[in-house]
């Protein structure tokens, strides 16, 4: 990875932040993003670059936003001269079932989880297609392969970047660039750790008890994907080994999907 520049959306918590390690441990340069506390980012940017001793720049874009996702592409061109691979993988929930479904949420849910993997997409092929070499990574998820009931939204987008993948790879085929997706089951992050509260809350249990039962009803395994092994997959998928692997999904979900 040494050379390569690396952009990563939604990097300043959970499974984005484990990305963003992976790849600076082996020696890429980070575009680090996401919403957060301005002082908790800079200090988090500051200990990734000196931990791994590789150059991390912060680009505070909101992915609700089209202007500010072309800048961020276009910010880390300029600044590290390409951007050779981009991770997409900010995102959002919201459940409810489809009749009490805010419209609004709907379109929050839509524009951050598949408009803006599109335009980050869209503003990073022509560089890679250039150069000859590039490595698109989509954060979908298990609501991309099934359904799951009161996500409407998160499962309609994560269907479409299953399908955004598909395209890409079939556009991209040839040229030295690939696309992929990771579908992960359930991984514990502040976005999981909001579902356990809600599950706790509605059937009246300790947060130990939904924690089992939310794992238990979709995971076989029993247990949690960690952000470490989906960092593993992420640096699987831009290696040599995965150079004619594209379009198409990788999924770690402890057996989700097999059911
Ligand atoms: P998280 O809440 O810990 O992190 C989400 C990240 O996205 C944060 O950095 C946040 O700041 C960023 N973000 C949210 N809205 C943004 C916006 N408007 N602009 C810029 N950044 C924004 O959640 P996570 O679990 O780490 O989720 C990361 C990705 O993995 C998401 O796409 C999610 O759908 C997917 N995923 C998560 C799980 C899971 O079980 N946690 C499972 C499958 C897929």
């Amino acid at each position: 990875m040494k050379g390569r520049t690396v952009i990563v959306t939604g990097s300043t918590s959970g499974i984005g932040a484990a990305l963003a390690e992976g790849f600076a441990a082996e020696g890429a340069q980070i575009v680090l993003n996401g919403l957060g506390e301005a002082g908790a980012i800079e200090t988090a940017r500051a200990a990734l670059a000196s931990r791994h001793g590789v150059e991390v720049i912060y680009h505070g874009a909101d992915m609700a936003r089209p202007e500010e996702i072309e800048d961020l592409v276009r910010t880390a061109e300029t600044h590290f001269g390409a951007v050779d691979i981009l991770v997409n993988n900010a995102g959002i929930q919201y459940t409810e079932v489809i009749e009490a479904f805010p419209a609004e949420r709907w379109d929050a849910l839509i524009a951050i989880n598949l408009t803006a993997p599109f335009l980050a997409m869209r503003a990073a092929l022509p560089g890679m297609k250039r150069r000859g070499w590039g490595r698109i990574v989509n954060i979908a998820s298990n609501a991309g392969l099934g359904g799951s009931i009161r996500k409407s939204a998160y499962v309609a987008a994560k269907h479409g970047v299953v399908g955004l993948t598909k395209v890409a790879g079939l556009e991209t085929a040839g040229t030295g660039v690939t696309c992929n997706a990771i579908c992960p089951g359930w991984v514990k992050t502040p976005l999981v750790d909001v579902q356990i509260e809600d599950r706790a809350k509605r059937d009246g249990t300790s947060i130990a008890q939904a924690t089992y039962d939310l794992l238990i009803d979709q995971q076989p395994s029993g247990r949690f994907t960690t952000c470490g092994q989906l960092s593993g997959a992420a640096l699987f998928l831009c290696s040599s080994a995965a150079d004619t692997m594209t379009g198409t999904t990788l999924t770690l979900d402890g057996g989700w999907m097999a059911s």
